[in-house]
């Protein structure tokens, strides 16, 4: 289908009108000539490109102002480009030409980068891959085209990351598929943005090149917490697991060392991370009854723990994990071994007790989150709504009842609560990823916790 365009009469009446903060009698006119809605809104919002006078498919703001983009424009000039760049794999090629050719914006675009990193040092060693902090020299980043120069706008965005992967030697494509997944939250204002693909000359290997965020540590982040910030937390967790889900994608270990937070001006920025590297291709096995889950014990939903195949709803049961921990400053189950029998007493229907006031609408969140039935746990859809209502009302509207709970649990909390300051890890209590084997578990139900 042939996408609607301005005809050379419209664009002629409308190229010299700036579409923002219209008069009556240019509304008007623009109402006159533009009927299609799509095209309208597009003028309206993005402007004009100013090369083919078409409406933009993207203005969004950035640390340099802001950034037009016209797909159309653009696609073409990535295109005549194609034959002056190779990866040298036609598979990476042909996937980074992909992104470029549909970019509506600039975040949707990746590149291919010649090598051209120094004081690259180790930042975390797993199981899944190698992930390293490096200085960036060359060509830098792409932002947008710049008509007086005829060349690409690039910036230096600092110090980045490249996250090599294990399991993917010789297979681009099993490490392609991990970065579509990657381009897909590019759009996202909680993801950390992916900037292309480039090669280790020593190695071999291919690696991604990705925004390296000024991260802060989330358990000091919810330490240091108030009660905004974690009803903002929350919130803002729930956005990025929604991002992840609507692009029709599971997390697979979703867990509070999943999550990157930046603290920006005073404000928690989160994103989620990991997505789609966090474990190895094939990491659950059921051998001789025995069933092989990676992740983090206590939060790893039940009927994972048994053996079931991971979805959605399971990532929604680590987000009730990273709630329960965000309003109690508890990790949980810190005081227990995470041994078989914490994985048995998850499986009869265990949960973490609370320490502190919680308002009772977020409990009631956390608890559904929690449900050994994943068909009685909410979407990540529902989990935002009602996250993004209460946090509204908690901090708006006086006569909320969000409004009310939380100053209640605040006054509770003010003279009783203790938080994190005595907290003390069990020595088996154990928050990384790891590969956790178990063998004739019960199978899932809800419980009165006291009777476990
Ligand atoms: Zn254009």
């Amino acid at each position: 289908m042939e996408e609607s365009k301005f005809s050379e009469e419209v664009i002629e009446q409308i190229k010299d009108i700036i579409p923002w903060g219209l008069s009556d009698e240019n509304n008007l006119l623009i109402d006159k000539l533009i009927l299609n809605d799509n095209l309208k809104t597009r003028y309206k919002t993005y402007g004009l490109c100013r090369e083919c006078y078409q409406p933009n498919t993207s203005c969004d703001t950035s640390d340099f102002g802001y950034v037009y983009w016209c797909q159309s424009c653009n696609a073409t000039r990535f295109e005549q480009d194609f034959k002056n760049w190779t990866s040298g794999d036609h598979h990476v090629d042909e996937l980074v030409q992909k992104s470029q050719l549909k970019a509506k914006n600039y975040k949707e675009v990746i590149e291919w980068y010649n090598y051209q990193f120094e004081d690259v040092k180790t930042l975390i060693k797993d199981k899944s891959g190698i992930t390293y902090t490096a200085s960036w020299y060359g060509d830098l980043c792409m932002l947008e085209w710049d008509y007086v120069r005829n060349s690409w706008k690039r910036y230096n965005p600092g110090r980045v990351i490249l996250r090599y992967l294990h399991d993917e030697p010789d297979n681009p494509v099993e490490f392609l598929k991990k970065v579509e997944s990657r381009i897909a939250m590019n759009g996202s204002p909680n993801s950390a943005r992916l900037y292309g693909i480039t090669k280790d000359p020593k190695t071999g290997n291919f690696m991604m090149v990705m925004e390296l965020k000024h991260i802060i540590n989330f358990r000091d982040c919810v330490k240091n917490s108030n009660n905004n910030d974690r009803l903002k937390l929350l919130r803002d967790i729930a956005r990025g697991l929604k991002d992840i889900h609507n692009n029709g994608l599971i997390h697979r270990n979703f867990h509070c060392g999943s999550l990157s937070i930046e603290l920006d001006h005073a404000f928690y920025i989160v994103s989620i991370t990991d997505l789609g590297s966090s474990q190895p291709a094939n990491p659950k096995s059921i051998q001789d009854d025995q069933v092989q889950v990676y992740g983090v014990l206590p939060y790893v939903a039940p009927e994972i723990l048994v053996g079931n195949e991971h979805t959605q709803a399971a990532d929604i049961y680590g987000f009730g994990m990273i709630a329960y921990e965000i309003m109690t400053k508890l990790p949980p189950y810190h005081d227990v071994a995470h041994d078989e029998s914490l994985a048995s007493r998850i499986c009869q229907g265990l949960r973490p007790s609370f320490n502190c006031k919680v308002p009772p609408l977020i409990l009631d969140i956390i608890q559904r989150c929690w449900d050994a039935d994943p068909s009685n746990r909410p979407n990540a859809n529902e989990l935002y709504s009602l996250l993004y209502k209460f946090g509204f009302d908690a901090f708006f509207v006086q006569s909320s009842l969000a409004y009310r709970q939380v100053l209640e649990a605040y006054k509770i909390n003010s003279s009783s609560f203790t938080g994190f300051k005595d907290i003390k890890l069990h020595p088996q209590a154990v928050y990384t990823s790891k590969l956790l084997t178990f063998k004739d578990l019960p199978n899932p139900q809800n419980a009165d916790v006291d009777q476990i």
